[in-house]
């Protein structure tokens, strides 16, 4: 394993501060299906997925790994109870896990489910880790190793399953602004369960965290399971409801916040904020090619941006040097027989002609 030299820094070469990363791992014991853009969804071959992602984090030392939420998929039905046991036994191979709560954990499980509570809830007893838990529980700030945080929050704070009064009351005020503002919010109108929002309590408390990382000069990645940057997600619908305020808030910590990685959107996608920092959303386990591996891990390492992103199977690549779209492996070893970025457009091109608007409404 390399050390920390992979920004052009010259640095000692420490090994960096691995954490793993899986998004949209949506387990269920039903048959395989379509997305909307043409991708295989396999609903099983996510507990392969998850076997190759514990054994990678353990092989590359990870200090930690971070499961983005949607570990099962509603589809289970009143089975649903039983593919949350199953799956999260596939995790065992790797610890500590975090888990976030994702749209479909609160739509199929009654809540709060305490198996996913244990780790991201349960925070503060996971051993060797410096963990400050945020209000409810499924919010946590950790210090991963010298001059990183990674942060999880919880853009289903207030989410019509857990709150459906306050829930829907706030989409409705943010649906009137965006529309007083001009401002085109699909992830406001698509089916309420879909997406939820950050309370004030989590804010002020993000507020806080983001204030003594600056205080202690230390660097952050910031973990969700919706994305904050509409911009990031393939139909503009995937995003966190307040995400605006929550990214503003991140714009005001740019010194700190060194990248924003969320799942929710399964093609995967990038923006870069009005403020500058890069927020990306990762592949989703389950639509990654069967049989093989769809997971990711960050290498942190001293200094400024001192971090990148390696990916696994149809997961790209991502560095702060290079802001455009990366590469996965098997592109990388294709090489020059065709430029990367020509074959993502081409990509994006075929999953644009699979587009079905009568399906949007079953995407995530
Ligand atoms: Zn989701």
């Amino acid at each position: 394993m390399g050390g920390c030299q992979f920004t052009g820094e010259v640095k000692e070469a420490q090994p960096p501060i691995r954490v793993g990363l899986i998004a949209d791992v949506q387990y269920a014991d039903i048959p395989d299906s379509h997305s909307p853009y043409g991708t295989v969804r396999s609903y099983r071959d996510a507990l392969n997925k998850v076997g190759f992602a514990v054994k990678d984090w353990a092989a590359q030392s990870c200090a930690l790994a971070v499961d983005l939420g949607d570990t099962i998929d509603r589809r289970a039905g009143a089975e649903a109870d039983l593919a949350s046991r199953t799956v999260l036994s596939n995790f065992k191979g790797f610890a500590p896990v975090f888990h976030i709560m994702g749209n479909h954990e609160l739509s199929a499980l009654p809540a709060p489910h305490p198996q996913l509570l244990d780790t991201a809830g349960g925070c503060a007893a996971v051993g060797h880790l410096d963990i400050d838990c945020g209000p409810g529980g499924y919010c946590c700030d950790i210090h991963v190793g010298p001059g990183w945080k990674v942060l999880i929050l919880d853009t289903y704070d207030v989410a019509v399953k857990r709150n459906a009064a306050e829930a829907r009351a706030l989409r409705t005020r943010l649906l009137r602004e965006a529309q007083q503002e001009g401002i085109r919010a699909a992830y406001l109108t698509e089916h309420e369960e879909m997406n939820g929002a950050i309370g004030e309590q989590q804010m002020g408390w993000l507020r806080g965290r983001l204030g003594m990382a600056r205080e202690s000069m230390q660097r952050m990645v910031v973990l969700s399971h919706a994305p904050l940057q509409p911009e990031a997600t393939y139909y503009g619908d995937a995003a966190c409801w307040n995400c605006h305020e929550v990214s503003d808030l991140l714009d005001s910590f740019q010194d700190v916040v060194a990248l924003v990685v969320t799942g929710h959107d399964h093609i995967g996608g990038e923006a870069v904020s009005k403020g500058g920092i890069h927020h990306r959303v990762l592949e989703a386990a389950m639509e990654g090619a069967k049989g093989e591996p769809t997971h990711a891990f960050l290498e942190l390492c001293p200094g400024n941006p001192g971090l990148r992103l390696v990916g696994r199977g149809a997961v790209r690549h991502w560095k702060p040097a290079d802001l455009s779209v990366g590469e996965t492996e098997e592109e990388a070893k294709k090489g020059e027989e065709k430029g990367a970025g020509d074959k993502k457009d081409d990509e994006k091109d075929d999953k644009k002609d699979h587009k079905k608007d009568d399906e949007k409404d079953d995407k995530k």
